[in-house]
């Protein structure tokens, strides 16, 4: 029997022809039941944001499709990111770089999702208890970054946590409407590569908005 995870990687190909194909291959791996809240794991597999507890919630499977596509380049080396909720999109990254460093800022995030990486078998993943909007110095350079949670301005700090030639996915606009931009290091600073409309919740915290 084809898995719920398979089914909807099948349709998100449909939907976003052109995308990497590895990304879908992870996605179908990973059981996004496991990471949502009790009540809603009936609609894990449908194209829908749903709750994840402590008022946040887990990003629609085709953002997560689309995010982690325009990171292919970097692909294998080492991924950051911020605002790591329930640990889905960790999850299925863990299945494309070799390291996954994360930073959540709610607790009680931290520990389902430690939790949910466990089950989904993400051995490669380390999630942070803080404030992530300003990357994670210690660990870097990395290869890429991801930020899921919208920020006003893209943070200042992170063109020296990336390495050359590496990509930063941030969502960049107000708290109820961003624009997803992919930036690419070249020669020091940062160049725009890409970009598509989203809405995410907002990054609350130093590089953020006013909690
Ligand atoms: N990728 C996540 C999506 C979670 S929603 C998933 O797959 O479930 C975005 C998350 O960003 C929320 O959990 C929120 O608490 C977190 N967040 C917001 N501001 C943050 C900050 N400054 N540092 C770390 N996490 C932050």
């Amino acid at each position: 029997m084809i898995s719920k995870a398979v089914e909807m990687t099948v349709l998100l190909n449909k939907l976003f022809p052109g995308q990497s194909t590895r990304v879908l291959a992870a996605m179908a791996e990973v059981k996004r039941d496991v990471f949502v809240d009790p009540g809603w794991k009936r609609m894990a597999y449908t194209d829908r944001s749903l709750p994840i507890g402590h008022g946040q919630t887990i990003s629609k499977p085709a953002t997560v499709f689309r995010m982690l596509s325009a990171l292919e380049p970097v692909f294998g080396g080492k991924l950051l990111e911020t605002g790591s909720g329930s640990g889905y999109l960790a999850s299925v990254a863990s299945r494309l770089f070799s390291r996954v460093y994360c930073v959540e800022r709610v607790l009680g995030l931290v520990e389902s999702s430690r939790t949910n990486l466990r089950q989904t078998g993400a051995g490669n993943v380390v999630v942070r208890y803080g404030d992530g909007s300003s990357g994670w110095t210690d660990n870097s350079p990395f290869d890429g970054i991801l930020y899921s949670a919208g920020a006003p301005a893209l943070p200042a700090s992170l063109v020296d946590q990336l390495r050359e030639g590496g990509l930063a996915g941030v969502p960049v606009g107000t708290k109820s409407s961003q624009e997803f931009v992919v930036w690419k290091k070249s020669n020091g600073v940062l160049e725009k590569v890409s970009s598509f409309t989203c809405s995410f919740v907002p990054l609350i915290g130093k590089e953020g908005w006013n909690g």
